[in-house]
């Protein structure tokens, strides 16, 4: 069985022992850490209560990750912001504002600036984090093509403030690792040619040190559980999406082929 909080803890368990120390996201960018690294990073876009269980696994582990929430109402829990804030890991926003504003990018500022202030009213936010939306067409991160969001006190956004030929990216998008036919926008520009068949392989990758000395993991709790319903229904689920994506990916292949 895989994507359970069982297996979560044997990967930072394995990273421990391999050397890495973990480290949130401003921690990384603010203190470049010399040693064996490991960003962690979660993008909350839907089942917060899954958060709150992970956030307080890793804090049982002595460890701090970034936790970005989106604002949409199946996302956003104050009371789990809080719980997360007082485990001591670091809130981030996971933007979508162009999204929500269809694409007014005055609109969509000025919604930025508003749930930026509401997300810190619990945690004084200095990152930031797309969300990929790989249903709409609208790109989150063309904002700072008009914008600059360290006019807003954020000092980065993975995106565009890591050296992807220097920190490896590995993310459970598509429920996979670094499933490119599931990340329609979820991808970097890696300087690795690691390929990840399944967690057993990552955690061999890891026991045997086949990973870089920098590694940044996206992971998304709501695919994280303890075996059961809950577990069998993202799974179906899960699948489901992959074949939409698939074909996603297809027609933006096809549009792009007839379009140059
Ligand atoms: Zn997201």
């Amino acid at each position: 069985m895989d994507f359970t909080l069982k297996k979560f803890t044997e990967i930072i368990t394995s990273l421990k022992k391999a050397g890495y120390t973990l480290h949130t996201f401003s921690g990384f960018i603010e203190n470049p850490p010399e040693t064996k690294t490991v960003i962690l990073r979660h993008d909350i876009d839907k089942l917060p209560a899954n958060a709150l269980k992970m956030a307080q696994l890793e804090h049982d582990m002595g460890i701090k990750a970034t936790y970005y929430f989106r604002v949409v109402s199946y996302a956003w829990d104050e009371e789990v912001i809080r719980q997360i804030v007082s485990l001591g890991h670091e809130i981030g926003y996971h933007y979508e504002d162009l999204n929500i504003t269809k694409g007014d990018y005055k609109k969509a500022i000025q919604h930025f600036e508003k749930q930026l202030a509401r997300l810190r009213a619990f945690y004084p936010v200095k990152t930031i984090c797309m969300h990929g939306s790989p249903m709409s067409k609208q790109d989150n991160r063309e904002l700072w093509k008009k914008y600059d969001y360290r006019d807003h006190g954020i000092i980065a956004e993975p995106y565009f403030d890591v050296d992807y030929s220097e920190v490896f990216y590995i993310t459970d998008t598509g429920r996979a690792w670094n499933k490119q036919s599931a990340s329609i926008r979820d991808t970097v520009d890696s300087g690795f040619d690691i390929k990840i068949k399944s967690t057993s392989h990552l955690l061999h990758l890891i026991q045997t040190n086949q990973l870089p000395d920098k590694v940044f993991f996206n992971i998304h709790p709501q695919r994280w559980f303890s075996p059961g319903f809950a577990w069998a229904k993202e799974l179906v689920w899960q699948n489901v999406k992959n074949v939409l994506k698939n074909l996603l990916t297809e027609v933006a292949r096809r549009n792009i082929l007839n379009t140059t």
